[in-house]
């Protein structure tokens, strides 16, 4: 296993769609394997594959707490087959946008299908964090970032200011 870099805004690939995985391979178990010790190691609660500049609609979430046990979820061509009606709003941040908050409302309670490393149909009924960390990542999966739920003031500002922070190291 080995730890992956993280791609950071504005690099394009998180801006870029992923595509569907249709072979389960070695590769493919070693890319969701090296993914989950880099969101561990960061450590965050999920990562896209997108964020570790691979276009494969592949990502890991793990929302228990570090004391905790680990409880990996690994999420392959997800869809989201059914959303509440009802909203959660709640600040979220993102392993790509260092320093960023971002308030953000999403379906409190949601289904997902998805294929696991073998390849099968896995449906998962999920709520609250967890919820909420499924669908920042599928937001990655489809070039979507948490400064696309920001005013446009707000993301003009930081995209500023990281391209100078870029442009001194
Ligand atoms: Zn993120």
């Amino acid at each position: 296993m080995a730890l992956l870099e993280i791609v950071t805004a504005p690099d394009p690939v998180l801006r870029k769609k992923a595509e569907k995985v249709r072979e389960y391979n070695k590769e493919l178990e070693k890319l969701v394997l090296d993914m989950a010790e880099t969101m561990y190691a960061a450590p965050g609660i999920g990562l896209a594959a997108n964020q570790c500049g691979v276009l494969k609609q592949v990502a890991v979430v793990d929302i228990s707490p570090p004391d905790k046990p680990k409880n990996l979820l690994v999420l392959i061509n997800p869809e989201i087959v059914q959303r509440d009606e009802q909203q959660d709003q709640m600040e979220e941040g993102c392993l790509s946008l260092p320093e960023f908050r971002q308030v953000v409302s999403r379906p409190s309670r949601i289904k997902v299908c998805a294929k696991n490393l073998k390849g099968e149909t896995q449906e998962i009924i999920a709520e609250g964090l967890l919820a909420r960390a499924i669908q920042h990542e599928m937001d990655h999966l489809n070039g979507k970032l948490l400064l696309d739920y920001a005013s446009s003031i707000k993301r003009e500002f930081y995209l500023r200011k990281r391209k100078k922070l870029l442009r001194k190291k």
